[in-house]
């Protein structure tokens, strides 16, 4: 049997991915929207073979604990508005896949993971990438010692951000600037390759003067991270920058690319040694579709998923050490803290 989901949200990543990537799930489907426009939530609803009835406000969201056909929700909300849906959501008993960032900070991603638990409910910090093969056979020629010792990393994630209004530029609902939206990507898929936690970050924020934008949050972020081993990585995200999301890793013996690293589809890697250039060449399955089936094949087998809330805190974490080494213009050390472990 699938797992029923109710998804909270229609912006642009649910009406252009999910709702499609549901159509070609295996183990998930679509059971419920949930949004205030009540036209687009039944039109949504009709159009994935739903009934209007399975069109949900939020001031009826709680009307979902009822739906024995609905065991998870999907929360695609502003990154603010993340906490308050996952622990209604875990309060009426269902399952949580909670879009990335995990919240809009540390201690609103302390409270969902927390709420979960303490509810006996699963949650997921949704992180396609790394439910892509292509991610997945990137980490295994890193770790089975393709490249050699792994010495530097260097990744970046730049995007312009038009100025429409738009909640990615507020702080009450983003929570912060490019480095929550889009530099999380070269902190998540840093640490998925190396299979270990920074130990060190030292970071520069700018904002370009007068730019509207860019009043409550960050335009652009830069970071260094130490990593153990002396693996040296540097970062930089912005809003300002014409796009390009890219992630290079320099081992002793050759470098592998990921370049695009961070789309939804035609990721490209490639190894270069000295002696020749390898294209990795494999099967493209939509990335939502992945992680959804992810989840609910987690649901459907008692387990923790791969990237659980826990993984979410933690870049919250390291994202706030970001934020305070900017500010004071000094390292900050993140080996005190307690990692991913911190809730079990
Ligand atoms: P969006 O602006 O397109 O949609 C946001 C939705 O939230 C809209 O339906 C809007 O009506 C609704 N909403 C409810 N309350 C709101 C409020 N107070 N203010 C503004 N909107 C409100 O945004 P999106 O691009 O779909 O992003 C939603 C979430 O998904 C974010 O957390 C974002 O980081 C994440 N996201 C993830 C990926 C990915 O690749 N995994 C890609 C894009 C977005």
């Amino acid at each position: 049997r699938q797992v029923g989901y109710a998804v909270l949200g229609l912006g642009e990543l649910t009406l252009d991915e999910l709702l499609p990537a549901y159509a070609t799930a295996g183990r998930s489907r679509l059971a419920a929207v949930v949004s205030d426009d009540r036209d687009k939530a039944v039109q949504s609803a009709l159009a994935y073979g739903l009934s209007e009835a399975d069109a949900y406000s939020y001031d009826t969201f709680e009307d979902l604990a009822g739906r024995d056909d609905v065991q998870a929700v999907y929360i695609v909300l502003p990154n603010a508005l993340h906490r308050e849906y996952a622990e209604r959501a875990a309060r009426i008993g269902k399952h949580v896949l909670c879009e990335k960032p995990l919240a809009g900070n540390v201690e609103d991603a302390e409270a969902i993971v927390r709420a979960c638990r303490d509810a006996g409910v699963r949650l997921m910090t949704a992180y396609r990438c790394q439910y892509t093969p292509v991610h997945w056979r990137a980490r295994d020629l890193v770790q089975g010692g393709a490249l050699g010792a792994v010495k530097l990393i260097h990744s970046v994630n730049v995007q312009v951000e038009p100025d429409e209004g738009q909640w990615r530029l507020r702080r009450d609902l983003a929570g912060g600037g490019s480095l929550l939206d889009v530099g999380l990507y070269c902190i998540n898929t840093v640490r998925f390759l190396l299979g270990t936690e920074p130990l060190e970050v030292t970071a520069r924020t700018h904002s370009t003067p007068g730019d509207p934008r860019f009043t409550e949050v960050e335009e652009s972020v830069t970071f260094q991270l130490e990593f153990p081993d002396g693996v040296l990585v540097s970062c930089s995200c912005s809003y300002g920058a014409s796009h390009a999301r890219t992630l290079d890793v320099y081992g002793a013996e050759g470098r592998l690319s990921l370049d695009p690293a961070f789309d939804y589809t035609s990721l490209r890697l490639r190894v270069h040694t000295p002696d020749a250039v390898t294209e990795h060449r494999l099967r493209e399955t939509d990335q939502f579709t992945l992680e959804i089936d992810h989840f609910s094949a987690c649901i459907q087998g008692g387990r923790d998923p791969f990237t659980p809330g826990e993984e979410g805190l933690q870049d919250e974490r390291i994202m706030a050490a970001i934020y305070r080494s900017a500010r004071e213009r000094q390292p900050v050390r993140l080996d005190e803290h307690p990692g991913r472990d911190v809730f079990r």
